[in-house]
């Protein structure tokens, strides 16, 4: 391990497998509330939790074929749905409601990735992977275009911020003052410019992703601003200025990864069929 990387990983650290015989694993996002971890299994249908304690226990079922996951600004879950074509955020007693599924009148495509800024704006990629019988509908494509979106504060704005890509994972910088975007078709991961309004700018080419289909994917910031992302091998981590630091093995292709326990220093990370953790020398960005 080089040395940049030994910054960030303990010598001798190693990720260890959690549960595993799942079909396709997605979408983490801890629970610092009640000490637990929430994963998707998309084929499965399925919101999966697990705790250190009792390990695995159905979440919730079925989800909509749910991918990503994150938690809002009053601990409320917020999941894209692929079979359901929409976010959702599940409200303190339960109830499960839509925040979106719609633009300009029509159906979003499968909304993959999401993000809650600290105003409370939500943030999504709407690629088309969901749009098949295994990993969410067989239905049509009805927006000519895979966007990324914000969701106004107040819940009743959708913009659509960016419309010339597949975008799949994305994550805000530390001051978020800057949104990065995986885009898997092309290989790399583009950063953006947010503005006062929300809205993004001058989006130009952060990292370049080689080797392996199906990555980039999944994608988070520490609280340095490094910038790890699923890729061949593992998670691919790279400093603030684009250049790569190393790479975290993973035994199994990772599909994304988030920051958990009590002082957010592991990396939880799920890959097909499995799910990893390894702990870090260096804080994330708490949800
Ligand atoms: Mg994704």
């Amino acid at each position: 391990m080089n040395s940049l990387l030994k910054h960030i990983v303990p010598e001798g650290s190693r990720a260890e497998r959690l549960a595993t015989g799942f079909h396709f694993t997605e979408g983490p996002v801890w629970n610092a509330k009640g000490g637990y971890l929430l994963f998707s299994d998309i084929p499965g249908n399925r919101i999966v939790k697990w705790t250190p304690e009792n390990g695995i226990s159905e979440f919730r079922a079925p989800s909509g074929k749910s991918n990503g996951l994150t938690i809002d600004k009053k601990g409320r879950l917020i999941a894209c749905e692929h079979a359901n074509r929409r976010v959702s955020r599940t409200e303190e007693d339960g109830k499960v409601v839509t925040v979106a599924s719609h633009y300009n009148g029509k159906r979003l495509n499968s909304p993959n990735d999401v993000v809650v800024k600290s105003d409370g704006s939500i943030y999504f990629t709407d690629p088309p992977y969901g749009l098949n019988p295994v990993f969410g509908t067989f239905e049509e494509q009805e927006l000519p275009f895979y966007g990324v979106y914000r969701l106004a504060p107040d819940g009743d704005h959708l913009s659509l911020l960016i419309d010339d890509s597949v975008p799949n994972g994305l994550a805000f910088s530390p001051d978020e003052s800057l949104l990065y975007i995986a885009d898997t078709e092309m290989n790399h991961i583009r950063v953006f410019d947010v503005k006062d309004n929300g809205k993004t700018t001058n989006g130009r080419i952060f990292a370049e992703i080689s080797g392996e289909p199906l990555a980039p994917d999944g994608l988070k910031v520490d609280s340095e601003g490094n910038v790890y992302v699923t890729g061949k091998g593992g998670i691919w981590v790279f400093n603030p200025d684009g250049r790569r630091i190393g790479i975290i093995p993973i035994p199994e292709l990772p599909a994304n990864l988030c920051w958990g326990d009590k002082d957010w220093k592991t990396l939880y990370i799920t890959a097909r069929t499995s799910v990893y953790r390894i702990r870090l020398n260096i804080i994330g960005i708490p949800v």
